[in-house]
């Protein structure tokens, strides 16, 4: 079973991956971290996140040790690998990956941007998880500051709106809800509510499958 997970910055979509991934007894990707250990090895190559080049370079030589880094959900990078994940070839090097995660025996819980729509087209079950700007941005706002950062709403209000736009608006695989996606809007649920209706749309949608 192949379930797919996309959606913005900070909507809280691998939090629920990684969940239902649990849940399932699944192996979960979270794609994400690919496009920031991209973005962080062009910078420490020492070239410009626009260098297609070097960006493909780093795509291509990435590996899965290079992912078990705690420096990649840091701040910061997340904003650099939108900038490497508009390039058409980065997206091509990390195509394979992702899709041989996918295949493996009892299938893969993927969670990104564009799962749903290019890199499993036929997965089984497709989640577009939404929240608005304003409830992505105070979640976390509160995470961090819970954090002892000292950091304001409104930039990471406007990181948020900024990420939105680049992730929506770049030709290559831009984040757009498959056609035929479950649309989990948690603007006004709380995790363990949003856990709950992803399992039973799963569960809906695999029947007897789905059931761990
Ligand atoms: O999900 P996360 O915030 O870690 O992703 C960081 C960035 O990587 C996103 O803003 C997006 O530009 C890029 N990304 C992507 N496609 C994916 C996953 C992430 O373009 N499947």
């Amino acid at each position: 079973m192949i379930i797919a997970i996309d959606g913005p910055a900070a909507s809280g979509k691998g939090t629920l991956a990684k969940r239902v991934a649990a849940h399932f007894g699944l192996p979960w990707l979270d794609t994400g971290l690919l496009y920031r250990a991209v973005a962080r090895d062009v910078l420490k190559a020492g070239k410009r996140l626009e260098d297609a080049e070097a960006a493909a370079a780093a795509a291509q030589n990435l590996g899965p040790e290079s992912l078990d880094d705690p420096k990649l959900r840091g701040n910061g990078i997340g904003d650099a690998a939108s900038v490497v994940g508009k390039i058409p070839e980065v997206r091509a090097a990390l195509l394979k990956l992702q899709q041989d995660f996918a295949a493996q025996p009892g299938g893969a819980v993927l969670d990104g941007r564009d799962i749903g729509t290019v890199i499993c087209p036929n997965a089984d079950v497709k989640i577009f998880v939404t929240a608005s700007p304003e409830i992505r941005a105070k979640r976390r706002f509160l995470e961090r500051t819970a954090r002892g950062e000292a950091i304001t709403y409104e930039s990471i209000l406007e990181e948020i709106r900024r990420r939105d736009e680049r992730d929506m608006g770049r030709a290559a695989a831009p984040m757009r809800p498959a056609a035929d996606a479950f649309l989990l809007d948690t603007t006004n649920l709380d995790i363990e509510a949003a856990f709950n209706t992803a399992v039973g749309e799963i569960t809906r949608k695999v029947g007897q499958r789905g059931r761990p």
